[in-house]
């Protein structure tokens, strides 16, 4: 596979002008919020979310499907794996996430799948390959620049400047 490489300033700058574009920029210029993620992935990008029981282990948490595919997922309830088809652009998510206490990491999954769509497309086009984030760490370029994408998405370097000198200012 080839992979491409993107610096931290690069990928920034990816997601500063995802915002910028994403109503008006609300998100960058205006008060610090909560980026609504899947709202970006469903009506900004197009993308479908899906909710799975992806495996039996469960330490694959989310996949991008880039081409018509069949994927494995695990079937709670006949105990075993069965295959379903997905149509390219959908985002398959763990549904363990959807629990309350996984909302965090719920966000941050669905962002570092989006970052894939978003730097890999042309990468994994031609493959069969679909990327998934699985809970073990994975040191490879396009896993550390699906993580690094989703934390400038999520967490604004201008919006944390901003919280920050914010909160500077009111406690004097
Ligand atoms: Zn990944």
């Amino acid at each position: 596979m080839n992979e491409m490489f993107y610096r931290q300033s690069a990928l920034d700058c990816i997601a500063n002008g995802l915002l910028k574009n994403y109503r008006n920029g609300m998100y960058l210029y205006g008060a610090p919020r909560s980026i609504p993620i899947e709202e970006i992935i469903e009506v900004e990008y197009k993308l479908t979310i899906e909710y799975v029981k992806l495996r039996k282990s469960g330490n694959v948490l989310g996949q991008t499907v880039f081409e018509n595919c069949f994927v494995p997922v695990y079937d709670k309830e006949n105990e075993q794996y069965t295959i379903i088809e997905v149509q390219p652009g959908t985002i398959l998510i763990d549904e363990a996430l959807l629990e309350e206490e996984n909302m965090g990491r719920y966000r941050y999954t669905l962002t570092h799948e989006l970052s894939h769509w978003i730097l890999h497309h042309k990468i994994f086009d031609n493959s069969q390959e679909s990327a998934a984030k699985t809970t073990t760490e994975s040191n490879s370029k396009t896993e550390w620049q699906a993580d690094a994408l989703a934390a400038s998405i999520l967490m604004p370097k201008m919006q944390i400047k901003k919280a920050f000198f914010f909160n500077a200012r009111i406690k004097r």
